[in-house]
């Protein structure tokens, strides 16, 4: 809708612009024309001149910002957004670009800081538009620098900001299915509600309201003015503790969830769940460990490369030079990966003794013009020695002189160990289950063992199995159990946990019982009981059409254990039709099971009970025929591929989401280019990039369907 005398002033003031900068309503009219249209240098121009009879104009400073950010103007972009927001730090719309320009330059403290100022000019619950673009970026900022708890906490309230906008969906939706990161750290939160005895229950309600809504200073304020009382209820400490993670103040939010935890009122398993919380954050420790390059001289190559294809310890890798030519730098001849010892002999048993690990890896680099011959070694810093004496007993007097070394980045005791690297001989025939249980082994003996008498920071140094026993370490190494766990493969977490808390003392976890009522009193038992304790729960006294509604909130993180316990009890029930919808749910599940474990002829036996299922419940099922037509192609059974798909594309040419997830599956297989175009007739000339994995939509950018910059209008710059 164009401008006129009643619209809101663009200078962001809130008040109609017949009541703010009237005299400027032709200009402001011109102005959002040429903005809308693109016409951004013209704009810049009509700007200048127009400030030198309006200096200071906020609407024109706001143009100005528009502007030079939608352009990648930055260093301008910065300077503009400071001189608006020095201007008017009550302006909404100064504080979002001066939000937009700290989270641009990497400043997420700044930016969080004054996303919240900007946030808490509403009323909770209501947010300015012009907010939404940086809050969006803050949180890919936040989520790529590790600083997960304010990133799932700023996604969470994107989305509830803006229910209909699918990249909001897409980005959070991302956050939970993220493997990289524990569902304690997506699912922890503050308590809604303080108990009914509690004397100061109101203005509990009111910081948690404040909390929900995004006014975290507030909510901050109202929490410590009720720390006096955290005596009768010592959750407030973890309330606290978490908004001290949002802001990133590691020690206080630590500090607050220790003395959460230390209070005898709290139940044993909170108190581990806040302390793990506060471990899993990512801050340096003690043992953290460089990923070191080396670089050796070669002095002569030839019989260098002879020596190393010779030795049974050195593997040569595969590589694609194409990737090492970046900046005009000669690709290396060949890449090595160095195992810690000679593979077995065929036939042995698979042991965790006798199958080797990676060492490290190199890179061999030919003689150049100017340069001589070298390797360039990639390895952790510890292993350096063992790497070196390696090298020199292979290569003899054949190993030069180092001349650089760097390091490549940094890495926790922890990290390393928990991703064993086993190396299996080319062509060695080793059984799924025979990798099973090695990893098992190792984590159970080898890594159990490990961590127990390595030193922790979190004991003051101490190693953990010093401390085993002692009761009123039990919390503490109980989360240190938990945090471990939470960073293991999720196959050997479980095994992995118990061998460590029966070795420490610790009472291993209980099963949680829910109630034998109504489905919906045992749905809320679970709604009260944390997530990622839901694979603990006993089902056997849980409904069919409960455990459905259970999986379809744990499928959102893909949490596999939980997923297969669900789908087989719903499926170990006798079939009723009302039912239909959480079976067809639970038939999805076992399907990825089944194929994953005992291949896709046996999943593609179930495919037929799964329509079934998805009939009864008025399911479409467009996505079972499209898993059937692609199990059909992993079988190498490609007429009954292209049956599927021709019938199923005539079926559901009327349904845009089925020809949507049909397109999905093409891009997927490698047959359609994501414009939609057949690859073979695309213009890549045959060139065979590797197909983008669509089923991660991109992460979202300011410039999407979020407003201001778009909402599907061409309103840039005036208010909503
Ligand atoms: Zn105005």
């Amino acid at each position: 809708m164009p401008l006129d005398s009643h619209s809101l002033c663009p200078c962001g003031s809130g008040k109609e612009i017949r009541f703010c900068c009237s005299e400027m309503l032709k200009d402001f009219q011109q102005l959002e024309t040429m903005l809308s249209n693109g016409q951004f240098s013209a704009s810049l121009a009509m700007i200048e001149k127009l400030e030198e009879k309006h200096p200071n104009n906020a609407a024109l400073m706001a143009a100005k910002c528009l502007i030079f950010r939608e352009t990648g103007r930055f260093e301008e972009f910065f300077a503009a957004a400071g001189q608006f927001y020095g201007a008017y730090p009550q302006n909404v719309k100064a504080i979002a670009e001066n939000t937009f320009a700290r989270t641009l330059a990497g400043e997420n403290a700044e930016a969080l800081s004054s996303l919240i100022d900007g946030i808490e000019k509403n009323e909770p619950g209501k947010i300015d538009g012009n907010l939404l673009g940086p809050l969006a970026l803050l949180v890919t900022n936040l989520l790529d620098t590790g600083q997960i708890y304010p990133a799932v906490a700023l996604a969470k309230l994107l989305r509830s900001f803006n229910p209909k906008s699918r990249e909001a969906a897409a980005l959070l939706g991302q956050i939970y299915r993220s493997k990289e990161i524990p569902l304690i750290e997506k699912e922890i939160t503050f308590d809604p509600a303080a108990p009914d005895d509690f004397p100061f229950r109101d203005k509990y309600a009111d910081a948690a309201v404040r909390l929900a809504t995004g006014h975290w200073k507030e909510g901050k304020a109202l929490l410590e003015e009720l720390l006096s009382c955290a005596g009768q209820w010592p959750n407030l400490y973890r309330s606290l503790g978490l908004v001290h993670f949002w802001f990133g103040d590691l020690d206080k939010a630590a500090d607050a969830m220790k003395k959460f935890a230390a209070s005898e009122r709290v139940p044993f398993d909170d108190a581990v769940d806040a302390l793990s919380a506060a471990m899993m954050l990512r801050r340096p420790l003690s043992d953290d460990a460089a990923v070191i390059q080396v670089v050796r001289t070669v002095p002569d190559p030839d019989k260098a490369i002879e020596l190393l294809l010779s030795s049974p310890r050195v593997i040569s890798m595969p590589f694609d030079p194409h990737q090492f030519t970046a900046g005009g730098q000669p690709a290396p001849s060949h890449a090595f990966r160095v195992i810690d010892r000679p593979f077995p002999e065929q036939g042995s048993p698979v042991t965790v003794e006798n199958t080797p690990v990676t060492l490290g890896t190199f890179l061999f680099f030919g003689r150049q013009t100017d340069r001589e011959a070298r390797i360039e070694i990639q390895i952790f810093e510890p292993d350096k020695e063992k790497m070196i004496s390696f090298l020199e007993s292979v290569l003899g007097g054949n190993l030069g002189p180092e001349t650089g070394s760097m390091t490549l980045s940094t890495l926790p005791w922890l990290f390393n160990r928990l991703g064993p690297d086993f190396q299996f001989k080319a062509g060695a025939a080793v059984k799924p289950e025979e990798v099973a249980a090695l990893y098992r082994s190792y984590f159970e003996e080898v890594f159990a063992g490990q961590w127990l008498s390595h030193p922790n920071d979190y004991l003051g140094g101490n190693p953990p199995a010093e401390l085993a026993g002692q009761p009123e370490s039990a919390r503490t190494l109980a989360a240190l159990v938990q945090t471990v766990a939470f960073q293991t493969d999720p196959q050997f977490a479980d095994g992995l946990a118990a061998v460590l808390r029966g070795r420490l003392g610790i009472p291993q976890p209980e099963p949680i019982v829910p109630p034998e009522g109504t489905d919906s009193e045992v749905l809320a038992f679970f709604q009260n009981t944390p997530i990622w304790r839901w694979n603990r729960a006993d089902l056997s006294h849980v409904s069919a059409a409960a455990c459905g509604q259970l999986l379809q909130v744990i499928s959102l993180f893909e949490e596999e254990s939980t997923m297969a316990r669900l789908s087989e009890r719903i499926l170990s029930l006798p079939a009723d039709e009302k039912d239909a919808q959480a079976r067809y749910l639970a038939y999805r599940v076992k399907i990825g099971i089944v194929e994953a474990a005992e291949g896709p002829a046996r999943a593609l036996e179930l495919i037929p009970e799964a329509k079934n299922a998805a009939r009864q419940a008025g399911i479409s099922e467009a996505s079972l025929e499209l898993r059937e037509a692609a199990i059909h192609l992993l079988l190498g059974r490609a007429e009954l591929f292209q049956q599927t798909i021709t019938s199923f594309a005539a079926r559901h040419r009327n349904e845009p989401e089925a020809m949507a997830e049909l397109q999905m599956l093409l891009m997927n297989l490698g047959i359609l280019n994501p414009d939609g175009t057949p690859r073979a007739a695309g213009p890549a000339g045959g060139a065979e990039a590797p197909a983008p994995a669509p089923s991660e939509p991109k992460l979202w950018t300011p410039d999407s369907d979020l407003p201001p910059s778009g909402d599907g209008s061409s309103k840039l710059w005036t208010p909503d």
